[in-house]
């Protein structure tokens, strides 16, 4: 008797395999990109029905769904069928778990959660404790990416799931694609909006050699970093509330600078009225139209956006000027690559620190700081590096680790996919 084996597909990303097989009734599994597994007890037969049988678990499993598709499942051409039918319904729910399970391994212990002074911080040369005025400056970091981390949809462009998926009964899916619309989408735009076959800039070359740069984290197994497309431009947009007088020209020169050192092209798109949000969505097509959202650099506080708040250490009080980070989508291979992120510059903070320095060079020295994180470079424990999480006021720009790493931060692979 010949050993069954089980169908498999994969399809944008999403694989499904077999635990156990009838023919025509099972049990199967659905492996989203980047590892989460939901599990399905599925049929063919009709009428067709999906139900949740077991809610998502944002420490577990991202749900265990019952299907019935009057579509057949025994081989990998039916099994890819069935799991495109599937995805409209599963997509959604996968994308929430995804989100939830970001922002939870942001916010719960991470390491990055640099509020804690670093000892070495005494050693910068610049002693924030002064009588009476028991003020230390920080940069904190949190990677921004939360509800950016799916739109692997994107990878066809034109999606459009068989006519089986628009047999699925209720829960109602999301909007579904269709031959008419093969554009809509609520996750992600249509793909390759100013995609360019080949990068649109070079880095600067690099003025000495240093190994001191390091790249958040964020991307695929064995991904050395996660970058922005640099074949197609990215786009800011300034939410102005709350700015210093010149901060508009700050931002500029930050970008410029930028731009310089990571070859990548950015697009000013002048001002918006939305707000720094850690839920920020990174498709706002009623916003910003058929595109990934525009990158958001927001002069706020820690009022608007607690998560600026200063931080009581046993040395006194952590301000934090600036938050900055970015959100990743899946492209063919596996790998994320930025699609927009977020700056939210603490205005309150740095003006009380631009005003206890006696000069303003903070600001400038803080946006690229912020701006660096944006396009994926980490903190480094290195005070002669612009990186390091807490300010060195002799420091006006990027050094030579900085500028190491963000030259390749701007040479990360195209992705006309999304
Ligand atoms: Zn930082």
């Amino acid at each position: 008797m010949e050993k069954e084996r089980y169908p498999t597909a994969v399809v944008d990303g999403f694989t499904l395999g077999m635990f156990v097989s009838y023919g025509d009734a099972g049990d199967a599994w659905v492996e989203a990109p980047g590892g989460g597994i939901a599990t399905l007890i599925w049929e063919t037969g009709s009428p067709a029905m999906f139900g949740e049988a077991t809610a998502p678990d944002p420490a577990g499993q991202w749900g265990t769904y019952r299907v019935r598709m009057d579509l057949p499942l025994t081989t990998d051409a039916e099994a890819e069928t069935y799991l495109r039918g599937l995805l409209p319904e599963i997509f959604p729910r996968w994308h929430a778990w995804a989100v939830t399970r970001s922002t939870r391994n942001q916010y719960q212990g991470s390491p990055r959660e640099d509020g804690a002074p670093a000892p070495a911080d005494a050693a910068d040369g610049q002693a924030r404790q002064t009588a009476g005025n028991n003020l230390r400056i920080g940069f904190v970091i949190v990677v921004v990416i939360a509800a950016l981390t799916a739109a692997v949809f994107g990878i066809q462009a034109g999606v459009c799931p068989p006519k089986a998926a628009a047999a699925i009964s209720a829960p109602a899916p999301t909007a579904v694609p269709t031959a008419a619309s093969p554009k809509a989408s609520p996750y992600f735009p249509t793909p390759g909006h100013e995609a360019h076959l080949r990068p649109l800039g070079f880095p600067a070359p690099l003025p000495g050699k240093s190994d001191s740069y390091a790249f958040l984290p964020g991307g695929a197994a064995g991904q050395k970093f996660v970058a922005y497309d640099p074949c197609r431009p990215v786009h800011y947009v300034v939410r102005e509330a709350n700015a210093p007088a010149g901060g508009s020209e700050l931002i500029q020169t930050g970008f410029a600078e930028l731009s310089r050192v990571t070859g990548l092209k950015f697009i000013n798109d002048g001002t918006t009225q939305e707000a720094p949000s850690d839920a920020r969505k990174p498709f706002q097509p009623g916003v910003y139209g058929d595109r990934w959202a525009p990158v958001l650099v927001a002069w706020t506080s820690e009022t608007e956006y607690p998560t600026l708040a200063s931080k009581e250490t046993t040395e006194g009080t952590m301000l934090r000027l600036g938050v900055a980070g970015s959100g990743t989508a899946g492209i063919r291979d596996g790998r994320r690559v930025y699609v927009t992120g977020q700056v939210a510059l603490n205005a309150p903070a740095l003006a009380e620190t631009a005003a206890y320095e006696g000069q303003p060079t903070v600001y400038g020295s803080v946006i690229a700081h912020e701006l660096a994180h944006l396009v994926g470079e980490d903190h480094v424990q290195d005070h002669e590096q612009l990186m390091y999480p807490t300010r060195n006021g002799h420091l006006s720009g990027y050094a030579a680790g900085d500028l190491t790493g963000l030259a390749q931060l701007g040479q990360g692979p195209c992705a006309p996919e999304l």
